[in-house]
């Protein structure tokens, strides 16, 4: 089981020569910090935190998780939840990624939160987490789930993975010490 915390740079950082161009990487004071830049054209490599989204999937007082199938967290349980493609919404997003790790449909209910993280190893993220239900389908793993099941808000597997989600349920729990996620 992997529960490790992890400050790791995303590519940009890491990346040496242009994307476009294939000239080596400078640093230079840009746009008030240093910043790589192409020694040869005009390409500045600006570095942004990775877009991703998550779903709280409620049924009553319990809630959908899935347990990861892939690093990071490993083994643990977790919210449905996934990188943002470009082209779609981080609404669109955790319905998608919802339905590839579960199987099922889900109608977005409410904005809950949106965090900016450190604990995936890959990349800085921010997370746009969403309260939803199920509108059709039956909870089969897929994807980067090998298990999928629903567990009651005061009684969820630890540790659970992401550090946002941790956050974010333990909200709902505050908000909803009695009765139905709302
Ligand atoms: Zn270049």
């Amino acid at each position: 089981m992997e529960a490790k915390v992890s400050m790791n740079p995303g590519v940009e950082e890491r990346a040496a020569f242009c994307p476009l161009c294939a000239a080596p990487l400078e640093l230079r004071p840009l746009f008030g910090m240093p910043r790589k830049a192409c020694v040869r054209c005009d390409y500045v490599m600006f570095v942004s935190p990775s877009a991703a989204a998550a779903a709280v999937v409620t049924r009553g007082r319990d809630v959908l998780l899935i347990r990861r199938g892939i690093p990071p967290f490993r083994g643990c349980f977790g919210l449905p939840a996934g990188f943002q493609e470009y082209g779609e919404s981080p609404a669109e997003a955790a319905i998608r990624e919802t339905r590839e790790e579960t199987g099922l449909d889900i109608r977005i209910r409410r904005l809950l939160d949106a965090h900016y993280t450190l604990d995936d190893p890959r990349k800085r993220v921010n997370v746009v987490v969403y309260l939803a239900e199920i509108v059709a389908g039956v909870p089969v793993a897929a994807d980067d789930a090998s298990e999928v099941a629903f567990f009651p808000l005061d009684a969820l597997p630890e540790p659970l993975a992401f550090e946002s989600s941790r956050i974010v349920l333990a909200r709902l729990r505050n908000e909803f010490p009695t009765g139905d996620i709302l």
